[in-house]
């Protein structure tokens, strides 16, 4: 399968990524669009069911499209998959949802990428009752020092949200986490990978090749540290 470089500039999360030198892409496949991961150099991929997608009357098909597709080697990771206060279905079904995608997720040893929008509780309950054989990782985090701190303590990884990082407000929140914990992402966005390093790289006090080699070790932990 396709791995990153040590100078590579890893995206954690995106949708729609079109291979690039230099920039490693996980693309996310979203069940509801019934995409296949392709064998692709610079790419590798998420599977899951992202509750804004979920209904009573498609679950069973969805969840069969992520059984099939996570086993591909390819697919790195199942997501990105959680829970939507905002928009989605009732919670109970999301909590269900998201407990059986865990499941596989720990059955096939690949780690979470989590989409959360106000039901940290329900986040972080599930981590207490599920207990997780793989690391998660929260994408496009854009919550306060003291809520990333409390998931950071729980072993769980954020990726943050681009039009957030890039702000200079988000660098006092940069500074106070460890850096060990973090990831970058565009999320489909069309915002340049590259940028969103430069800037977080400021933030840090890390030069580009400090911070590309820092996130490099976080892929490597986060997707290879899992006994089997
Ligand atoms: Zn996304």
């Amino acid at each position: 399968m396709s791995f990153p470089k040590q100078n590579d500039f890893i995206d954690i999360h995106t949708h729609g990524a079109v291979p690039s030198p230099g920039i490693f892409s996980v693309e996310t496949l979203m069940a509801h669009d019934n995409r296949k991961p392709m064998e692709t150099a610079g790419l590798a991929y998420t599977s899951g069911i992202h509750p804004w997608n979920l209904n009573d009357e498609n679950h069973d098909r969805l969840l069969l499209h992520v059984e099939e597709t996570a086993s591909y080697e390819s697919v790195i990771a199942i997501g990105e998959i959680g829970f939507d206060k905002i928009k989605g279905p009732a919670i109970d079904l999301q909590q269900r949802t998201f407990e059986e995608q865990v499941y596989i997720a720990g059955k096939l040893r690949k780690p979470v990428v989590i989409h959360c929008v106000k039901a940290w509780e329900e986040l972080i309950s599930a981590h207490k009752k599920l207990n997780p054989a793989t690391p998660w990782l929260v994408h496009g985090f854009r919550g306060k020092k003291e809520l990333a701190l409390q998931l950071i303590s729980k072993g769980i990884y954020l990726s943050f949200w681009f039009d957030f990082i890039t702000r200079r407000e988000a660098t006092p929140l940069m500074k106070s986490l460890p850096v060990d914990y973090i990831f970058l992402e565009t999320d489909g966005s069309g915002a340049d990978i590259r940028d969103i390093y430069k800037k977080v790289s400021g933030d840090l006090g890390l030069t580009l090749a400090e911070l590309k080699s820092q996130i490099f070790t976080n892929f490597n932990r986060f997707f290879k540290s899992i006994p089997s």
